[in-house]
């Protein structure tokens, strides 16, 4: 006799747990089924464990311009196996706090894999690796996503690695290729390089990261460069062979890039690794199809999270889950409530780099194909007063917003704290701010948040510092 729960919850990620945590909350029991540990890519191959390394990278570039804060013979030696362990422990602080408030709040989780889901009398049939069967009456699907492949070349987690195997490395190399200049490839590309690695990235694109504002990412693809980064755009890696104890990536422009490991980054693929037995899950290019609710073409079956390809990022998927959860209360309470769909264009995107970068809404492109006549404000962070006492300004915010009536569109920000600046933006755009609402905040100073305020200031040509 199969156990019988409410919610199965297959993925403990991001999407996973917090809709767990919502429903118990709500006292709503949920059951989930992670064949790792909680916290999914992000806590565990993902978000957590590469900003632990951002940070080892941000403080070693400081260091290696100490001389200029006044702070000499400062020893910048790096033990690897110190940095790895630290990273290590991050995770595992991050990763057991989570099963605590499992623990507490007695939420079960089934430490397996699901290998198959079919209809029961009831709802869904769940069977686990291990042969165990639960009946659920609704599923959230949350198995995320997992590294893409090229074809014709495998990733074998020696010489081509995915993020994972790469976080894996307890020794350096010498030479790295990072094969995508995505966020994911960037990301490494920038703490590698800092820790002395020699590396490539090859972008298949004209421009890094290309779903960034163009100026935004032309000013990156400098900063790497001079920091000693080369890029190969406009460029295919197109055959990969091992030589000795080298790797010899064949470049769509006729030459060979000789390196001792590669990272695979171009993209991610949905993990969709649970037989449907029949069931008729409908996807797109691998993607599990959803509506605004979540909801997927099967009654009671929701997917979230990087399942469903809307935005594959951390924050997306924790909102699309409490999204599921809010649904599911008020379906068992007693029929549907019209809940507001997630507005994926005003997710904020950070990229961990030096320099950061972080979005949130239109790009100029998009913007002027939208509303056609648009303004745009922009204040360098070398006009910024906190920014200059940092030795930090490189860089700029640029505010984008509609010229009929002022609202607020879009924000890039490129330059220290980025990705902690931009939640001004998603603020300002979340509560439909004008141009003009600047008049009613009075920001701190000196901080760089004043960039924001002049950016912002600036779409009606009132920035104070602007020259
Ligand atoms: C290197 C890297 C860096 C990143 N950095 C950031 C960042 O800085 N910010 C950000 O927002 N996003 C970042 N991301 C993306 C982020 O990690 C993902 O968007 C997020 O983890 C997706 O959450 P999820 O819940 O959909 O799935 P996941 O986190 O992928 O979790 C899915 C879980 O499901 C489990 N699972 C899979 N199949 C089964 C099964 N059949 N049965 C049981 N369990 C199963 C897996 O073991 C996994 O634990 C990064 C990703 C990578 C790879």
């Amino acid at each position: 006799m199969e156990n019988k729960i409410k919610i199965a919850i297959i993925g403990g990620g991001p999407g996973g747990y917090e809709t767990a945590i919502r429903l118990n909350q709500y006292g709503i029991p949920a059951t989930v089924f992670e064949k790792e540990r909680l916290g999914g890519v992000c806590l565990n191959w993902g978000c957590i464990p590469t900003k632990a390394l951002v940070k080892t990278s941000e403080l070693l570039r400081e260091l290696s311009e100490a001389d200029t804060y006044g702070i000499a013979e400062y020893s910048r030696t790096q033990d690897y196996n110190k940095i790895f362990e630290r990273k290590n422990a991050v995770v595992e602080q991050l990763v057991s706090g989570i099963e605590f408030i499992f623990r507490k709040r007695k939420i079960p989780v089934v430490n397996e894999a699901v290998v198959s889901l079919s209809r029961s009398s009831e709802g869904y049939l769940l069977t686990t690796s291990s042969k165990e069967t639960y009946e659920a009456e609704y599923v959230v699907l949350a198995t995320g996503s997992g590294s893409k492949e090229l074809p014709g070349i495998k990733i074998d987690e020696k010489y081509i690695l995915s993020s994972t195997g790469l976080l894996k490395l307890s020794q350096l190399p010498k030479r790295l290729a990072v094969i995508g200049g995505g966020v994911i490839g960037c990301e490494f590309a920038s703490i590698f390089s800092t820790l002395s690695v020699e590396v490539h990235i090859v972008e298949f694109l004209p421009r890094l990261i290309s779903t960034e504002d163009e100026e935004i990412s032309k000013r990156f693809a400098l900063a790497l460069k001079k920091a000693g980064i080369a890029i190969h755009l406009n460029t295919a890696v197109e055959a990969a062979e091992r030589l000795d104890n080298e790797l010899c990536l064949k470049l769509s422009n006729g030459s060979d890039l000789i390196v001792d490991q590669a990272l695979m980054s171009v993209g991610r693929t949905p993990n969709l690794n649970i037989d449907f037995s029949g069931l008729d899950l409908a996807t797109e290019r691998g993607f599990v199809l959803v509506n605004d609710n979540m909801q997927t073409n099967l009654p009671k079956i929701y997917a979230i999270g990087d399942l469903t390809g809307k935005m594959l990022l951390a924050h997306t998927a924790s909102k699309q889950g409490l999204h599921v959860a809010e649904h599911v209360k008020h379906a068992i309470e007693g029929g549907e409530h019209a809940l507001e769909p997630i507005n994926y264009t005003n997710i904020p995107r950070c990229t961990f780099t030096f320099p950061e970068i972080a979005s949130i809404g239109l790009t100029e492109a998009q913007a002027k194909e939208q509303y056609g006549e648009i303004l745009i404000g922009k204040f360098p962070f070398a006009a910024n007063g906190k920014a200059i006492a940092m030795s930090s300004t490189f860089g700029f915010v640029k505010t984008i917003a509609r010229s009929d009536n002022h609202q607020l569109i879009g924000m890039h920000i490129i330059g220290a704290q980025a990705a902690e600046l931009i939640a001004q933006g998603s603020i300002l755009i979340a509560l439909g701010a004008k141009a003009e609402d600047v008049e009613h905040i009075v920001f701190a100073h000196p901080t760089l948040s004043e960039a924001i305020m002049e950016s912002l200031e600036d779409l009606r040509d009132l920035s104070i510092h602007k020259t």
